[in-house]
């Protein structure tokens, strides 16, 4: 794991999170960095420069792209959808129509694992949806719909 990127992504959620109202201990909880270190990161200590600036040119990529590179960086889903809800800046519905044919390929392509299969037919909770659009793009039967809200 590329430990500089990381470093400027935790840096630019407690950043974020501080902006939201969150207390130290809170973004400490929430992005699994000890309080004193989110104490350093909010009075501009202890990062570099340049792990910031790589940090924001990752943020600025497309939904699709950034959350390919938050599962590179990132080592389970529930860190992914963590920081994906903390840069989001949209929320979307889902829908999947009755031309589903079941063939689970949008469950395994999606990254924050949103997908699942009910009775055969794959059902999206929309919770932790980026609108990364991988699993529109990739449908055989184009059954899929995400929706900006
Ligand atoms: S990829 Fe399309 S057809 Fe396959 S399970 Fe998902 S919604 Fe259904
Ligand atoms: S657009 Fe599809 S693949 Fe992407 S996060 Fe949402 S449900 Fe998952």
């Amino acid at each position: 794991m590329p430990k500089h990127i990381v470093s400027g992504i935790k840096y630019l959620a407690a950043i974020e999170l501080r902006k939201k109202g969150l207390s130290q201990q809170e973004i400490s909880n929430e992005i699994g960095v000890d309080r004193s270190t989110i104490s350093h990161y909010l009075n501009g200590r202890n990062l570099s420069y340049e792990s910031i600036e790589l940090a924001k040119t990752i943020l600025d990529c497309s939904n699709k792209d950034l959350l390919a590179i938050f599962n590179v960086l990132f080592d389970d889903v529930d860190t992914i959808r963590t920081f994906v809800s903390i840069f989001s800046k949209n929320h979307y519905d889902a829908k999947v129509t009755n031309s589903c044919i079941g063939c689970g390929l949008c469950v395994d392509l999606c990254l924050v694992k949103s997908i699942d299969m009910d009775s055969l037919k794959a059902q999206i909770n929309p919770l932790y949806c980026c609108g990364c659009l991988v699993c529109v793009e990739s449908c055989p039967t184009n059954s899929i719909k995400i929706l900006e809200v």
